[in-house]
């Protein structure tokens, strides 16, 4: 499935937030032979453009985010050992025992993250995690100035290097599926519409920093001429024996996501609805698997929903579990019905469409 060999494609590509330039560029080199034009800012957001044919027809974006959940090296010890933090809301239970790969000028370099061993583990702590300035990356290197000698420096980003797997059913288990998720469907998406010649222009976006503040979709928008935007992101989804099916809505398997809304905790901000019917009735009158509910947490629909003069926002996901580890897992098939939805939609829009809420 080309949509697999896409996604397989960006998988391979480490992008912290914050450190998102390998990813601007294959991104752009992506949508560079599908769009009419593409480009990025100095902030680092991408923008492909396929122009529409009715300048009337209302113009929408497609935002997917470039960057993943990651580590940066915080400082290397007297003995090598590399000192770490989050950029992104890295699971803290999926850090300890992990093989990690530090991307640095003078290429990759591989790493584990240590743990004590049992024997020497007092009882009280053993069912504990320590804190993450405790942990520690040994790359190994006997000192400081052997780890500075391979590429390791302060500053230096860090990604899971879990390889994707292929599981049954169409599974895929791979780490930075949020946001290479929405990335994919996006290509795919372009693809599908480059000769389509629809009424609408599209943009077709990928957003920097999205794990620390939304802070790429904040500002893109500033100087486009939008009428609306779609984020294309993943959301957490259970069926796993551990997740309370009272606290999820969404199962993987059982379609993408038209959200209702963003929940954080217990209250929630509803989406645009004309734009929640748009995609709902495009996946019905198709007769494409869709589940509606809530997403749980904020996506790059909520700043560019704050910008210019408040945009109708929405944002869509490909359900996945096991969220913000280096195994973050979603099905195939809720990935290719996405794009079909976003496909579908977009040739429904016109200039009749009303984003007036009435
Ligand atoms: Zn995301």
């Amino acid at each position: 499935m080309e949509l697999k060999e896409i996604f397989l494609r960006l998988a391979e590509i480490g992008s912290p937030c914050g450190f998102e330039e390998p990813m601007i560029d294959h991104f752009r080199s992506k949508l560079e032979p599908v769009t009419d034009r593409v480009y990025s800012t100095p902030r680092g957001n991408v923008i492909g453009i396929q122009e529409g044919t009715d300048p009337g027809a209302p113009r929408v974006a497609l935002a997917a985010h470039m960057d993943q959940v990651g580590f940066t090296v915080f400082n290397i010890d007297e003995r090598g050992f590399v000192r770490f933090r989050k950029v992104g809301d890295v699971a803290n239970r999926a850090i300890q025992g992990q093989q990690v790969r530090l991307i640095t000028e003078a290429g990759p370099v591989y790493g584990v993250v240590g743990i004590k061993p049992g024997h020497v583990t007092r009882p009280e702590e053993a069912n504990t995690l320590p804190p993450i300035e405790e942990m520690y990356i040994d790359v190994g290197a006997w000192t400081r100035e052997e780890a500075e000698v391979m590429g390791v420096r302060v500053g230096t980003p860090i990604v899971f290097d879990a390889r994707p797997l292929e599981l049954a059913n169409d599974l895929i288990a791979s780490p930075g599926v949020d946001d290479k998720a929405g990335l994919a469907v996006l290509i795919a998406t372009a693809r599908a519409m480059k000769d389509a010649a629809i009424p609408s222009t599209v943009y077709y976006i990928g957003t920097v920093e999205e794990e620390e503040g939304l802070k790429g979709a904040g500002v893109v928008l500033f100087d486009l001429d939008v009428d609306m935007a779609v984020a294309v992101d993943s959301v957490p989804s259970g069926w796993q024996p551990d997740v309370n099916m009272r606290d999820v809505v969404y199962e993987v398997g059982k379609g993408p996501a038209i959200h209702i809304g963003e929940m954080s905790r217990t209250r929630a901000w509803i989406y645009h609805r004309r734009l929640r019917r748009w995609l709902v009735e495009a996946a019905e009158a198709e007769g494409i698997p869709y589940q509606s509910g809530y997403q749980l947490g904020g996506t790059d629909a909520s700043a560019m929903a704050q910008t210019r003069s408040g945009l109708p926002a929405i944002t869509v996901g490909v359900p996945r579990r096991y969220a913000h580890s280096p195994v973050e897992l979603f099905d195939l098939k809720d990935m290719a019905s996405l794009v079909d939805i976003l496909v579908a939609a977009l040739k429904r829009l016109g200039p009749e469409f009303n984003l007036l809420r009435t």
